[in-house]
């Protein structure tokens, strides 16, 4: 399950060739390490004239992050991160001259760097031409983060509302996208309201919280607790009792318990909510990871293809979810996160089943997020690109072959990059985002 092509056009005389003859050569992606610097090097914040006190009240909080940063750009310096703040821009016109800003530091931006702009909803616009401006934002962030390379990214924060820049839910966003944390996460908006806090410890941010993951025998569901596990989460790890032995070792591995469980069982919320009531008395954060393929074009479907796939990806977390918050299990800031797919949003063929199971968690996600905010929680849903697991490695080697190379960073993502983003949604700064679905696939260049 890893990617020797991304080593082969990294290292000695195959990066040479690899050079020469013009092949794609993706870079190694910048990966969370605790104790490395948040960005590899200096941060340009950018603005439009409108945007300059926002641009400075961003910039403040930066340098409160230890971050150096610059407010006028040098083309000479090699920058680690652009921060463009534009949420005051009020016509079309106004993108050009901060824009050309950017663009004139962009050949130095180091490998792994960011660009991260800090826009508003163009919904929430006051004129045409503010919400054509503001939308006109989105556009050219997916194209640029298209034109990035060596391992950048770039990605917007949507403020909602009236949301300041510098709320504990912008900066909690800001600073995930800066980070090596959203190493996978590339072109895409994420959409902010007030709440959210800012943790006491940034490497700790879930510590004290308790976190059941469904799936989590391998693959994504095991990088997820282990993430949470270090993040300072108590698990609780969920998988068939086909898994069992692989869920111990997880289990004991991230110093949680095991629940051997089929998560369409009729009793399976149950189960889960008397487990974690024994054990530790509520849940904090539930992750819905479960999930099962079974790919036939629709003309060659049966109900054994078709039905549990719905059952496993969307009828168990509906159901679990409903009946979790029925019987009050959760505490005072629930956080449930489920796992889309990008074949829920952009489609696939063969997948007529999944795309309908995985389109149908996000449908789940954006109805139930009045619920939770209601119960004072979040509801959040991570599609997955291409991600290198047992599921993928499946896939035949001529089909596997483009989907991995078919995004930005023509590669497939890790399922550490799953869970980097998983954690961020669950931690205290992301409690302004709610309902809302994250893509984590390198900016797949298939479909929508
Ligand atoms: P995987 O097949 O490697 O692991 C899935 C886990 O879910 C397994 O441990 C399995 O035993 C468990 N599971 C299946 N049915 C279950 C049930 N009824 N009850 C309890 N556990 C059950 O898959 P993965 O690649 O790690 O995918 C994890 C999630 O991410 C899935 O929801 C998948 O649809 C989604 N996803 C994956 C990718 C990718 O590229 N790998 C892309 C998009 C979305």
């Amino acid at each position: 399950m890893s990617d020797s092509y991304v080593n082969l056009v990294n290292s000695g005389f195959t990066k040479t060739l690899a050079k020469r003859l013009g092949l794609p050569r993706p870079a190694h992606l910048r990966r969370h390490r605790q104790g490395e610097p948040l960005v590899p090097g200096p941060v340009l914040v950018v603005s439009d004239a409108a945007s300059g006190d926002a641009a400075d009240a961003v910039a403040q909080r930066l340098l409160d992050w230890d971050l150096d940063v610059r407010r006028h750009a040098d083309p000479a310096e090699r920058h680690g991160a652009v921060v463009v703040v534009l949420t005051e821009v009020s016509a079309p016109a106004d993108l050009g001259a901060p824009m050309l800003e950017v663009g004139s530091v962009l050949r130095g931006l180091r490998p792994g760097g960011r660009v991260v702009i800090v826009s508003r909803a163009p919904e929430d616009a006051g004129s045409t031409a503010t919400a054509a401006a503001r939308q006109g934002i989105d556009g050219m962030m997916r194209s640029l983060a298209k034109e990035l390379r060596g391992g950048a990214t770039g990605n917007q924060v949507v403020l909602t509302g009236t949301t300041a820049p510098t709320a504990p839910s912008a900066l909690g966003a800001l600073r995930f996208l800066l980070s090596a944390r959203s190493a996978f996460v590339d072109g895409q908006p994420l959409r902010v309201a007030d709440g959210g806090a800012e943790p006491a410890d940034w490497e700790r941010p879930l510590a004290g919280q308790v976190a059941v993951v469904t799936g989590a025998a391998r693959g994504i569901g095991a990088a997820i607790a282990r993430t949470l596990a270090r993040d300072g989460a108590t698990l609780v790890v969920v998988d068939v009792p086909a898994a069992g032995d692989a869920l111990a070792q997880v289990a004991n591995e991230v110093r949680g318990s095991a629940l051997q469980l089929d998560v369409t069982a009729d009793d399976a919320a149950d189960r889960l909510v008397e487990h974690v009531r024994s054990r530790h008395g509520r849940l904090d954060l539930l992750v819905h990871n479960a999930g099962i393929l079974r790919d036939k074009l629709l003309a060659n479907m049966k109900p054994a293809t078709w039905d549990p796939v719905i059952a496993v990806n969307v009828t168990a977390p509906l159901t679990i979810t409903e009946k979790v918050l029925a019987a009050g299990a959760f505490g005072d800031a629930p956080r449930v996160v489920c796992l889309a797919s990008t074949s829920g949003i952009a489609g696939n063929r063969g997948q007529t089943n999944y795309g309908a199971s995985k389109a149908g968690v996000i449908g789940m996600v954006r109805a139930s997020a009045a619920d939770l905010a209601a119960a004072g929680g979040t509801i959040n849903a991570v599609a997955p690109g291409f991600i290198e697991t047992d599921m993928t490695s499946r896939i035949p080697f001529a089909t596997r072959e483009v989907a991995r190379r078919l995004n930005s960073l023509q590669q497939g993502g890790r399922p550490i990059d799953v869970a980097e983003a998983i954690a961020f949604l669950a931690s205290p700064q992301a409690g302004g985002v709610n309902g809302q679905v994250l893509r984590v696939c390198g900016q797949n260049l298939v479909g929508a």
